[in-house]
């Protein structure tokens, strides 16, 4: 078992209040534990060839940066190759999205920081455009809405330009 810090646990964004709960659901891959997801979130993310493999029941989200998995229950596994968008926190996922409504990148974040004025979400809202739609539960693989991400970027950007 490898002793992993996942990403994004349960508490979601202000606006949203959604809570998605780490399970005690290990992946058949790597052993971790999953993130709970609701099934209309990995049927909006899987390619369309996948699509009737999907069933009925939720699924768990494999939080693994170095694991391929993605999501898995007990009748189904899918990678991260087989769904439409890379997992932001997925080694190698590339581009990295921080809003995936929005399809803003963790770059986006970044240079807005570094190049521009932003030191608040709320900047970071303005300059790049990001959670200016509410459709996370489908477009975000968490399910969860992307403050927390946008949230931990910006924190990071903000050691840097300070360190400058
Ligand atoms: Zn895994």
């Amino acid at each position: 078992m490898q002793n992993i810090n996942p990403p994004l646990t349960s508490a979601c964004c202000p606006q949203c209040g959604a809570s998605r709960e780490i399970s005690e659901e290990r992946c058949p891959s790597c052993n971790a534990k999953g993130l709970y997801v609701k099934n209309l979130t990995v049927r909006h993310l899987v390619e369309e060839r996948f699509l009737e493999k999907v069933g009925e029941e939720d699924y768990y989200l494999c939080m693994n940066p170095e694991c391929d998995v993605a999501y898995y229950n007990n009748v189904a596994v899918f990678l991260k190759d087989h769904l439409k968008v890379p997992i932001w926190f997925k080694r190698d996922a590339n581009p990295k999205y921080v809003c995936y409504c929005s399809k803003v990148k963790e770059d986006d974040v970044i240079k807005a920081v570094l190049q521009g004025d932003a030191s608040t979400i709320e900047d970071i809202c303005r300059i790049t455009g990001a959670m200016s739609k509410y459709e996370c539960e489908v477009n975000n693989p968490t399910g969860n809405c992307c403050y927390n991400i946008i949230k931990e970027v910006l924190e990071r950007a903000l050691v840097l330009r300070n360190s400058k």
